[in-house]
């Protein structure tokens, strides 16, 4: 295996586990950049049937995945990503998002560009974003729609480009799409993770390296490859998903909390009512979680220590 990047060869490796098993993750110092030694045949086929089976979405339990509950689900979570695009909204203007599942997030810019369009290849988030928010959606992969010619003003990716088994030709065929002067708007995690790199949790690095996930990117690896595909980058954000409890949690109990929701959401605890002081001082304590956090993750965003990026890049 070499460097997608660099095409070094003499890589050296950052896990042999991952969270669901056994694979290889090969790591060249000179990108800053991490390379899953694995991959599946077909993207369309796995994104259709398996990855949504076996890997279930993380923010449900196991039942089967209905694209009414990922939509609920993931629709308060999308703030992070608006924010770091609001300065583009405009009428005149086309954006394509790859990878839409439920049309959490196109559905709430849709109205803000003048015209939507996203790329799914799960069959039933694909027909779900039609027919629930009349917005069109492609279901097969970017390189295998018939386009004759057609381009967009911004594509959005977010969460995507790590799935993807070429990179670089996945962001030479995006090129191909965007209108001169066109922008992406990318977010991928980041290989410097907080758990990892500054809380130092063991059982957080094996959780970290996912089976679907075929690259880690730092900043430095996404600006390489970036640049090397006609692209400069113009901004990153450094966002933060999981709040500072969570990490706390993480810390002292070497393990995940039984799921997502508190650590997504801003913390907060459930103090019983007992009486009017143990409720004020429930209040004033959740005010100074909320308060803590937000620095906890200005600090983060500061020294680049965020779970994820977010990249602004334009077409030269
Ligand atoms: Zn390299």
């Amino acid at each position: 295996m070499k460097c997608v990047i660099c095409g070094n060869e003499n890589l050296d490796v950052l896990t042999k586990k991952l969270r669901y098993g056994n694979g290889i993750v090969n790591y060249c110092s000179k990108c800053d950049y991490g390379m899953l030694e694995a991959g599946f045949q077909d993207a369309s086929e796995y994104y259709d049937k398996e990855y949504r089976k076996k890997y279930k979405d993380e923010l449900t339990n196991d039942r089967e995945e209905i694209p009414e509950e990922i939509y609920q689900m993931r629709c308060r979570y999308q703030k992070d990503r608006i924010h770091a695009i609001k300065n583009f909204f405009d009428k005149e203007k086309s954006f394509l998002e790859i990878g839409c599942s439920a049309g959490q997030f196109l559905n709430k810019i849709k109205d803000e560009f003048g015209h939507v369009a996203g790329i799914e290849l799960s069959k039933q988030c694909a027909e779900y974003v039609r027919q629930h928010w009349n917005i069109p959606v492609y279901s097969e992969e970017l390189s295998q729609i018939k386009w004759d010619g057609k381009q967009f003003d911004y594509i959005g990716f977010f969460q995507v480009l790590e799935h993807i088994e070429d990179p670089r030709q996945f962001l030479l065929n995006v090129h191909e799409r965007l209108k001169d002067g066109g922008k992406v708007f990318i977010e991928i995690p980041n290989l410097n993770d907080p758990l990892r790199k500054l809380w130092k949790v063991d059982a957080y690095e094996q959780f970290y390296y996912h089976e679907a996930h075929l690259s880690y990117f730092s900043e430095k690896s996404i600006g390489m490859l970036l640049e090397d595909c006609g692209y400069k980058v113009e901004r990153i954000d450094y966002i933060q998903d999981y709040n500072f409890l969570n990490h706390v949690y993480w810390y002292f109990n070497n393990g995940p909390q039984p799921d997502c929701i508190f650590g997504l959401n801003e913390p907060n605890i459930d103090f019983k009512k007992d009486g009017e002081n143990i409720q004020e001082a429930g209040t004033e304590i959740n005010k100074l979680l909320a308060d803590t956090n937000r620095k906890y993750f200005e600090i983060l965003s500061k020294y680049k220590l965020t779970s994820n990026l977010f990249i602004i890049a334009s077409k030269i």
